[in-house]
């Protein structure tokens, strides 16, 4: 770091060449021999040393030489952008004011009141109690360890099932695996979801609706989770848990039929219905929050990623007052929290993240001008041989890679065409998603139109390559 001063002093040179490919084989060299990372082969880094990212600017993220437009804003979660100095500063200030200082046992911080109060003031309806933990997983598996305290409170400790739908992602720690609907998260580590994990169909109407619409899909689909109940016994279930858009395994788009039915299911059987908003929240569809967007209300919400605009780790657990209510109607400490869980610093800056979202209007301005022109340029795809359906909610979309696309057979997954294309993309300096045969989009908020002409052509161009190498 000494050296990174004297260098924006300018009273050194600007290092070499040499110096700065030195200085990159020593990053990757100690990253491959201590770093375990997340999500990735630990045999390939072996044979191929890790990509060095360094630093990030409005849409782009820079590293070994490349700029590269970020279409997917980091994992879904820089909305306001990367490298904005005001959360800089916050940060900065907090810590210098108060670097730590827990929340268990009563206490509380300024900002950690303030941030609670902002998120009951935007979530719809009467979600309006907030627990803080740091990641996406973690509020989940608070909502899970919460839901069965409240069963347990209401005298029914039955109510044990969780309903979750193929193609979920929920998170990594244990309970909230078993929510995946993705068997490859399963069974490595021996993670069992029989007993209280079911899973029902995704409302994946492309793959899956066969010859019935959309809006007699996304019935159908609603009806499967009913299915389900009435299997198991109303008695046994606690909670449906879904993704408003499941967004990780495919920018799965619900047909309108599908979220006002399941809220009806969920209510008629008295069943928690808990929104996994971790990447819908804070205005990723053109509204606050998916919910509104697509109708509905849930029991119980958890929030990460865009809460902070992944500038600080951070995640909230927001609950009904009747919820909450029951959870504090008997005298007993909650037995369950996180040291770190309302940091200050975490707080402050999402507290800061969200007063740019407001102050810039960039909900607004997905729902209204930036949303609408990326979907209209992006469903031009569509006309291209290898797309079979290009799916768009406010700035989050899914372009699904077909074989034939009159009868929308896939390519065997394993041929990873979506891969390919990606990699395509990526020669064309854009980063996109692959999640089997679909690419997702997710852009940072402040995406500009020329940007979105960018992804648009880059896309084309890449998708023309891997059609002409298929042939
Ligand atoms: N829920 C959803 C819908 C997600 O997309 C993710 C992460 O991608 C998570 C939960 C888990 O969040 P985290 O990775 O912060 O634990």
């Amino acid at each position: 770091s000494s050296d990174h001063r004297t260098r924006s002093s300018g009273r050194m040179p600007p290092p070499t060449p040499e110096a700065l490919r030195a200085a990159l084989a020593r990053v990757q060299r100690l990253d491959q021999r201590h770093h375990m990372h997340p999500f990735t082969d630990p045999r390939a880094l072996v044979q191929a040393p890790p990509f060095v990212m360094d630093a990030a600017q409005g849409c782009y993220v820079m590293g070994q030489g490349l700029r590269l437009l970020d279409a997917m804003a980091g994992l879904g979660c820089v909305n306001i952008g990367y490298g904005r100095p005001e959360l800089a500063e916050v940060a900065a200030e907090t810590m210098k004011q108060m670097s730590f200082y827990h929340s268990f046992a009563g206490v509380t911080n300024p900002p950690a009141a303030e941030l609670a109060a902002r998120i009951a003031a935007l979530a719809p309806g009467a979600l309006n109690r907030v627990f803080f933990a740091n990641s996406g997983s973690e509020a989940n598996e608070t909502a899970i360890k919460l839901i069965n305290l409240y069963w347990r409170r209401r005298g029914q400790p039955g109510r044990r099932l969780l309903i979750s739908r193929d193609f979920a992602y929920h998170g990594s720690t244990v309970a909230t695996s078993a929510l995946n609907g993705l068997t490859a998260m399963h069974k490595p580590f021996g993670i069992r979801t029989v007993g209280h994990v079911a899973h029902v169909a995704s409302p994946f109407w492309y793959r899956f609706g066969g010859d019935l619409t959309p809006e007699e899909f996304g019935k159908r689909a609603a009806d499967a989770i009913e299915h389900k109940i009435m299997e198991v016994g109303p008695q046994n279930v606690a909670a449906v848990f879904a993704e408003p858009i499941q967004c990780t395994l495919g920018a799965i788009i619900p047909p309108e039929s599908y979220w006002p039915r399941v809220e009806a299911i969920c209510r008629k059987h008295e069943i928690l219905l808990v929104a996994d908003e971790v990447v819908t929240g804070f205005g990723r569809t053109g509204r606050w929050f998916a919910q509104e967007t697509f109708g509905f209300q849930a029991d119980l919400m958890t929030l990460a990623k865009g809460l902070s605009s992944g500038y600080q780790p951070i995640s909230a657990l927001v609950m009904s007052d009747d919820f909450s209510d029951v959870i504090g109607e008997q005298s007993e400490v909650l037995q369950h929290g996180f040291t770190t869980s309302a940091h200050p610093v975490a707080t402050a800056v999402a507290l800061k993240n969200l007063q740019i979202l407001e102050e810039e209007k960039l909900v607004t301005r997905i729902a209204d001008d930036i949303g609408p022109y990326f979907a209209a340029r992006l469903t031009t795809l569509e006309q291209h041989p290898l797309v079979g359906e290009v799916r768009v909610s406010g700035l989050i979309a899914g372009i699904e890679i077909a074989e034939d696309k009159a009868s929308r057979r896939q390519y065997p997954v394993d041929l990873g065409v979506d891969q390919l294309v990606g990699q395509a993309a990526l020669a064309r300096g854009l980063i996109v998603r692959p999640a089997g045969n679909v690419l997702v989009l997710c852009p940072p908020f402040v995406i500009s139109r020329a940007e979105v002409d960018f992804i648009v052509d880059a896309l084309a161009e890449a998708l023309d390559q891997i059609h002409t190498a298929l042939m």
